[in-house]
């Protein structure tokens, strides 16, 4: 490296040298793979975005697309119709695992190690396409082989699916038992409230009857009260809103809210 010119010491020839160097660097092809399994297509990246010919035709980038997901990458034109029908994404479900979700509608099985959902979404868009069959799986045919066929790998498939399905059970328990606490603390309130109001209610009844004759109509708030809590008939709440000159707005609230009590006070009796 002693000698490397200086500017000094540069020749017409060796800077030629230098920009043919620095042209040819500049120009170097930046390859992109198609990212179907199998697929050897390729584009030019830097040729794209510099906005040159590549250096041979097929690493045109026309028709290319570019996706994330599961699979982030370029897709060749000839595969750009089947991936996009399959684009799929990283789900996480409980345990601490992972499964792949297809736009098409398929999930892969949960998997514990992140590094297998690409290529499980692989082989499934190989199965789309029509590249690969499917085998028939043990979870599809529980039981049908017989003991001495499984392998290791076939039982180790089996107990998964033991395991998920145990796992699944106890989600659903944990569900269903909060929804019954939730219920159940409805439930209780919604009694207490009920007992609550039917005792003011009871009370109102008998300070109305024939020992009190406490006349209820008489005062706009007594009127309103019971036209909530016990309510009157259509006709006396005419006459009262007449008496009391209530708007129809207010007769159709005191109307309205007598009727979100209605459940509450008229209940029939448990037992
Ligand atoms: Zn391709
Ligand atoms: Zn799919």
């Amino acid at each position: 490296m002693t000698d490397q010119p200086t500017l000094a010491t540069l020749t017409e020839d060796q800077l030629a040298d230098l920009i043919q160097a620095a042209t040819a660097w500049r120009n170097q092809p930046s390859l992109r793979n198609c990212i179907y399994p199998g697929c050897l297509r390729e584009f030019d990246m830097a040729a794209r975005m510099n906005g040159r010919e590549p250096a041979r035709p097929s690493w045109s980038g026309d028709g290319w697309h570019q996706v994330g997901g599961v699979s982030p990458g370029h897709i060749c034109p000839n595969h750009v119709d089947t991936v996009a029908a399959h684009l799929a994404r990283p789900v996480d479900v409980p345990n601490g695992r992972w499964m792949v979700a297809c736009a098409c509608g398929w999930m892969s099985r949960p998997q514990t190690y992140g590094g297998l959902l690409r290529p499980l979404w692989e082989e499934h868009l190989l199965y789309a396409a029509g590249e690969l069959t499917a085998p028939v799986t043990l979870a599809e045919t529980p039981g049908r082989l017989p003991l001495p066929d499984h392998t290791e790998t076939s039982l180790r498939e089996l107990y998964d699916a033991l395991e998920d399905t145990e796992h699944d059970r106890a989600e659903t328990r944990e569900a269903a038992q909060a929804m019954y606490k939730a219920w159940d603390w409805h439930r209780h309130t919604l009694a207490g409230a009920a007992r609550a109001v039917t005792a003011v209610c009871n009370m109102m009844r008998t300070s109305s009857d024939f020992l009190d004759r406490r006349d209820w109509t008489a005062d706009r708030i007594d009127a309103y009260l019971w036209a909530v809590l016990i309510g009157w008939d259509d006709e006396v709440l005419q006459e009262i809103a007449a008496k009391h000159r209530w708007n129809e707005h207010r007769v159709k609230y005191v109307r309205e809210m007598r009727a979100l009590l209605a459940p509450i006070t008229d209940q029939p009796k448990e037992g």
